[in-house]
């Protein structure tokens, strides 16, 4: 690959900002400084320095972040932290972006990646990718609710959700459930409840498609998928 590509790639700017890199000499190869943009490298062998920093020259990455309450699901905001910000810098500069959204008050899983290929597939109607929710409802929850979801729901602009699964764990004044949807309307599960007159006080995102929330992560922590996770993913 050649040189400017490969540190374009990894986060160092546009293919001009490389070049002045270059130019500076920030960058060597197994220790030589190299100055032209054209020079092939093997990404497998010889290691890129700048400023005597190796280069993590990765294109995509791939991180599960146990989303905590009070941030936001997006790439930026005027106001508010966002996801992206909970990224200490090396991870930030390969531009990741949340897969989907989780609204400010709700936790758990979130994916972010810069791969917008595997994204657009997630997030694709198509391909039905279930997500899990563990939610604490205020009142009763019924067999009736899990019929109704079961069958779709009329939410309050006139949709109607496709089939979800209903796993009532506890029902009383203060209830606790899992709800498996396929689908990712804006406030879908809190608007799916409030069909059936019912309200989340409480929501977690526990799975998306063959992800898992890793329990050994808190509130803001992440950490990178394993090999088989993103293969699963794929
Ligand atoms: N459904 C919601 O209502 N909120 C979320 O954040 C995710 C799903």
């Amino acid at each position: 690959m050649r040189i400017d590509k490969l540190l374009s790639n990894s986060g160092f700017g546009s293919r001009k900002d490389v070049k002045a890199l270059l130019k500076q000499g920030a960058v060597s190869v197994d220790g030589v400084p190299v100055k032209d943009p054209a020079l092939h490298v093997d990404p497998d062998s010889g290691e890129v320095t700048v400023y005597g920093d190796p280069v993590d020259y990765r294109e995509f990455i791939y991180v599960m972040m146990h989303k905590p309450p009070g941030v936001i699901s997006a790439t930026e905001d005027t106001r508010d932290r966002t996801v992206v910000d909970l990224l200490p810098y090396e991870y930030r500069r390969f531009k990741p972006f949340p897969v989907g959204r989780l609204d400010k008050d709700t936790e758990g899983l979130l994916l972010l990646t810069n791969d917008g290929k595997l994204s657009h597939e997630l997030l694709s109607p198509k391909k039905h990718v279930g997500k899990t929710y563990y939610a604490v409802i205020e009142g009763e929850v019924t067999e009736a609710d899990g019929a109704a979801f079961r069958q779709g729901v009329e939410l309050d602009d006139g949709y109607v959700t496709k089939p979800a699964e209903l796993s009532i764990l506890r029902s009383g004044p203060e209830s606790e459930i899992e709800l498996t949807i396929t689908e990712g309307k804006y406030h879908q599960v809190k608007r799916m409840f409030e069909s059936r007159g019912k309200q989340v006080t409480y929501l977690k995102r526990l799975t998306m498609g063959p992800l898992e929330l890793d329990p050994a992560l808190g509130k803001g922590e992440w950490r990178e998928l394993s090999e088989d996770e993103l293969t699963a993913l794929k």
